[in-house]
């Protein structure tokens, strides 16, 4: 039998509507485990205060983002409450192939987008999470609580969580967001057991 040392990353999306907790819970397993990246996406929409460009967010100008489309460097894009988000090639492809692991924090067009894309590297390392509030009145508290929307804003997101929520059950997994620890427990075995699945480790058989 033999055992291929270098496993395959995990391409791990996950997503969530805004205020589920899913960008914190992405960035505290990525602290705690520094072998697996983050990617950091591009956007149109305008920077919040204390947001760094180049660590939160590309911030780039409508112009800027389409010229990047254009030139083919996004792995998908989506229009997500009014603005342009998408993810990086360069952020996810030689990482996933080089053995790493990569979370990426997209909304649900975009993991639609990813998880029907027919290159093999990409399905063979694709897993996906949905981030799940635990009720309407913690999803309000919450997004309401961070104090980055203008009112016109909120309602938009809260309205668009309904249509993110509908889509949960394309998920492989889902975690109904409790306490911070909570989750990132249930983070950490979800990503820890796919680690181990025979198929990225590529074990075979010698005769
Ligand atoms: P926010 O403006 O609150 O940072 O993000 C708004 C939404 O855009 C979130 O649901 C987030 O997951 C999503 N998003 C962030 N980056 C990307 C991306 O690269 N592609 C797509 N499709 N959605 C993204």
């Amino acid at each position: 039998m033999e055992a291929n040392p270098q496993r395959r990353g995990i391409l791990c999306v996950v997503s969530g509507p805004s205020g589920s907790g899913k960008t914190t819970l992405c960035r505290a397993f990525n602290d705690e485990d520094p072998s697996c990246s983050y990617a950091i996406s591009c956007t149109t929409r305008p920077i919040r205060e204390g947001e760094v460009n180049g660590k939160d967010y590309h911030f780039l100008s409508e112009e800027e983002f389409l010229a990047r489309v254009d030139k083919g460097d996004l792995l998908e894009h989506a229009r997500v409450h009014g603005n342009l988000y998408g993810t990086l090639k360069s952020s996810v492809i030689e990482q996933v192939e080089n053995g790493q692991d990569v979370l990426i924090d997209i909304d649900v067009q975009g993991a639609s987008l990813i998880r029907n894309n027919d290159d093999p590297a990409i399905q063979a390392s694709y897993i996906d999470i949905f981030v799940m509030p635990p009720s309407q009145e913690e999803l309000q508290a919450r997004l309401g609580g961070r104090g980055t929307e203008s009112e016109q804003n909120f309602a938009l997101r809260m309205e668009n969580a309904q249509e993110e929520i509908a889509q949960w059950e394309k998920y492989a997994y889902a975690i109904v967001s409790g306490s911070r620890e909570e989750d990132l427990q249930k983070f950490r075995s979800i990503i820890h057991g796919e680690r181990n699945r025979a198929s990225r480790l590529g074990i075979s058989q010698k005769k």
